[in-house]
C-alpha cells in the first residue's frame, strides 16, 4: 500500500483536483484506491458527487473520526460509481478538529494509526489535505509514505513552499523517517502567458529533480468538472486535463518507494 498526501498551505492551488484526478486514474488503471477528504471544505467529496447533507452522521461516517480512536477505514469507506475507487468524505466538523486534536494523546499520529490498523486491500490511500499546516495535515504528512506538491503557475506561488518542504523535513526527521517528496506538479499552467513559463522555468531552478515532468493545464473542462461531481478523467477522458492527469499518475507509479 502507498499513501499519498496532497499538500501545499497555500490555498486554491490544485491539490484536491490532482487528488481526485490521480485517484481517479489509479483506479481506471485497475489499483483499489481509497481517497479520503481530509479538508473540512469537503471538496473532494463533492468533485466526487458526494455532498455532507445526504450524511447522517458526520462525526462518524466522515474522515473526522479517523483522527479519533478506534476507527477503521472500513468502517467509513465508501464505494463510489467508479470501479476501484473508494471514498472516506470530509466533512465541516473536521475543522474543529485543529483544536480537539490539541488535547488528544496521539495528537499528530491518529490519522495514521487509523489507516495502519485496517489497510483493506487499497493498493493506493490519497489525502486531500486543508490548506494549512496544521495538526491535520500534519497527521496526513505523518500517514504518509510520500508528499505531491501541486503548486500553481502564478505569482507568488513558490512564497511558502520552503516553509512546506521545512515542515516534510522537520516530519521525516521525527515522527515519519519514511516520507518522501514525491514531486512538485505545476498546476493550471497557462500556455498563453509569460507567467506560466517564468513560474515553471523559477520551480525548476529551485527544485531541481523534484519537479513532475507532467504539467498540468489550466483548461476550461477542469474547472467545470467539479460542478458535475465527476473527476475530469471520467466528464472529458479526451481532454488535455485528462491527458495531464493520466501522465502525472504513471509518473507518481514509476517513482516507487
Ligand atoms: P483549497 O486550498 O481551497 O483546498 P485546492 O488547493 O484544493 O484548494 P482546487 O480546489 O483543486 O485547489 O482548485 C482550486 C480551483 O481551481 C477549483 O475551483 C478548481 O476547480 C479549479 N482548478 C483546479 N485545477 C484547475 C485547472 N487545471 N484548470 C482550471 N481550473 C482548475
Ligand atoms: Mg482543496
Amino acid at each position: 500500500m502507498r499513501v499519498i498526501a496532497l499538500a501545499n498551505q497555500k490555498g486554491g492551488v490544485g491539490k484536491t483536483t490532482t487528488a481526485v484526478n490521480l485517484a481517479a486514474v489509479l483506479a481506471q488503471m485497475g489499483h483499489e484506491t481509497l481517497l479520503i477528504d481530509c479538508d473540512p471544505q469537503a471538496n473532494a467529496s463533492t468533485a466526487l458527487g458526494f455532498f455532507e447533507s445526504s450524511m447522517g452522521d458526520p462525526f462518524r461516517e466522515s474522515s473526522y473520526c479517523l483522527f479519533g480512536e478506534g476507527a477503521t477505514l472500513s468502517s467509513v469507506a465508501i464505494p463510489t460509481q467508479y470501479p476501484n475507487l473508494n471514498v472516506v468524505r470530509g466533512s465541516k466538523h473536521l475543522s474543529g478538529l485543529e483544536i480537539e486534536l490539541v488535547e488528544q494523546h496521539n495528537r499528530d499520529g491518529a490519522l495514521r494509526a487509523s489507516i495502519n490498523g485496517d489497510c483493506g486491500n487499497y493498493e493506493f490511500v490519497i489525502l486531500d489535505t486543508p490548506p494549512s499546516l496544521g495538526l491535520v495535515t500534519l497527521n496526513c504528512l505523518v500517514a504518509a509514505h510520500e508528499v505531491v506538491i501541486p503548486v500553481q503557475c502564478e505569482f507568488l506561488s513558490l512564497a511558502g513552499l520552503a516553509r512546506l518542504t521545512d515542515t516534510v523535513r522537520a516530519v521525516q526527521a521525527s515522527l515519519n523517517p519514511r516520507l518522501k517528496i514525491a514531486g512538485i506538479a505545476a498546476t493550471m499552467f497557462d500556455a498563453r502567458t509569460n507567467l506560466s513559463r517564468e513560474v515553471t522555468a523559477e520551480l525548476a531552478k529551485h527544485y531541481p529533480g523534484l519537479m513532475f515532468k507532467s504539467v498540468i493545464p489550466r483548461t476550461v473542462k477542469m474547472a467545470e468538472a467539479p460542478s458535475y461531481g465527476i473527476p475530469v478523467v471520467e466528464y472529458a477522458p479526451a481532454s488535455a486535463g485528462a491527458a495531464a492527469y493520466i501522465s502525472l499518475a504513471r509518473e507518481v507509479l514509476q517513482r516507487t518507494t
